[in-house]
């Protein structure tokens, strides 16, 4: 059957038999990486225990903190010990939000599992109808984000370019303006978690893993408290992983660009020619400067492009783990 990313398309109307449902979940895992989100965690806790309180599965809520500087560790604690759904895990340092994520994702015992951002801009409230998509049959079920309030113009801007640039240079189908937040059933999670590169890109890897995916579509809040951890420069990196991770296009800019100037040259060595029979004659300090600094540059941007890739493959060999835990506290399930 075709993959579907048509939010109106359901599977159970497709077998048109309710009975194919699948049953509510037994089990629910929600992860969470928290880096120096202090001002902002007792407002989610509260509002994601109104929803938790809803759910009638077992819970486990797995908080990670990915070596904040702030009280965040503290606060964590402090949920754990009032809350028995929580499980706190303490990574040794930053190791950044996609192998916050990995970690967490790594300790999840739940049938069905959902992630979310420490900052409410996913709103725990769609978790319901999450799960009731993935009755339907659903193995994954991704936010997108219709709009996004309180995010820069620049951010924005950087988003929407990032992720049509990808969907044009990569085979994967991976759908645009989403983020982490999404549900995934165990049998994709399982998937995701056997491919252990060190670059994650996760809702990429999430598409790449295949299985019936779907939409749900909602606007994106501001942030409740704090301030974002992903500025431009961040988000670029993630970026560079994205790409690089899915594809290599880019390498192929060097054969493109070499034909171009070989093209060139053969033009500009024509143009020389013929005017030599005139008796034109060029003193050739400024042309060869122009065409060794255009070399020049054109040769270091696809070293460099080249070395994105090398570095990568670098860190990779090199088979250190992704991350490392400090502490864990609580066992909810
Ligand atoms: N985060 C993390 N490690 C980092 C950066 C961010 O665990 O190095 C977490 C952060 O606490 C939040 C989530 O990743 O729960 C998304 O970050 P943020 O909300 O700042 O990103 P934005 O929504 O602005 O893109
Ligand atoms: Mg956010």
């Amino acid at each position: 059957m075709d993959y579907v990313y048509n939010q109106k398309y359901s599977r159970a109307n497709f077998y048109e038999n309710e009975i194919l449902m699948r049953q509510y979940p037994g089990t629910i895992s929600i992860v969470v990486p928290c880096y120096n989100e202090e001002e902002v965690l007792p407002l989610f806790h509260s509002r994601l225990s109104v929803v938790a309180d809803s759910l009638k599965a077992k819970l486990e809520i797995i908080l990670v903190d990915d070596g904040s500087k702030d009280r965040t560790w503290e606060i964590l604690n402090e949920i754990a010990q009032k809350d028995k759904r929580f499980k706190v895990i303490k990574l040794s340092r930053n190791f950044g939000h996609q192998l916050a994520l990995t970690c967490g994702l790594d300790q999840t015992k739940g049938e069905v599992i959902i992630i979310l951002d420490a900052d409410l801009q996913d709103p725990p409230e769609l978790i319901p109808e999450m799960i009731s998509k993935w009755q339907e049959g659903f193995e994954v079920v991704y936010g997108q984000r219709s709009k996004r309030h309180g995010e820069s113009i620049l951010k924005k801007l950087f988003a929407f370019m990032f992720y049509r640039t990808i969907s044009r240079i990569t085979k994967i189908h991976i759908p645009q303006d989403t983020g982490d937040f999404r549900l995934i059933g165990r049998k994709a999670l399982n998937s995701l978690l056997s491919l252990r590169e060190r670059h994650r890109f996760i809702r990429g890897m999430v598409s790449w893993v295949g299985y019936p995916q779907c939409p749900l579509v909602y606007e994106r809040p501001e942030r409740a408290a704090g301030e974002t951890k992903y500025p431009v420069r961040k988000s670029l990196l993630l970026a560079f992983d994205a790409i690089t991770s899915f594809s290599y296009a880019p390498l192929r800019i060097a054969s493109y660009l070499g034909a171009f100037v070989s093209g060139l040259a053969f033009l500009y060595i024509a143009v020389v020619i013929a005017l030599f029979f005139y008796g034109i004659n060029f003193s050739g300090y400024t042309s060869m400067m122009a065409s060794i600094l255009m070399l020049g540059g054109v040769q270091l941007m696809v070293l460099g492009i080249m070395g994105e890739y090398v570095g990568r493959i670098f860190e990779q060999g090199q088979g250190r783990p992704l991350y490392l835990v400090d502490e864990i506290k609580g066992e909810p399930l």
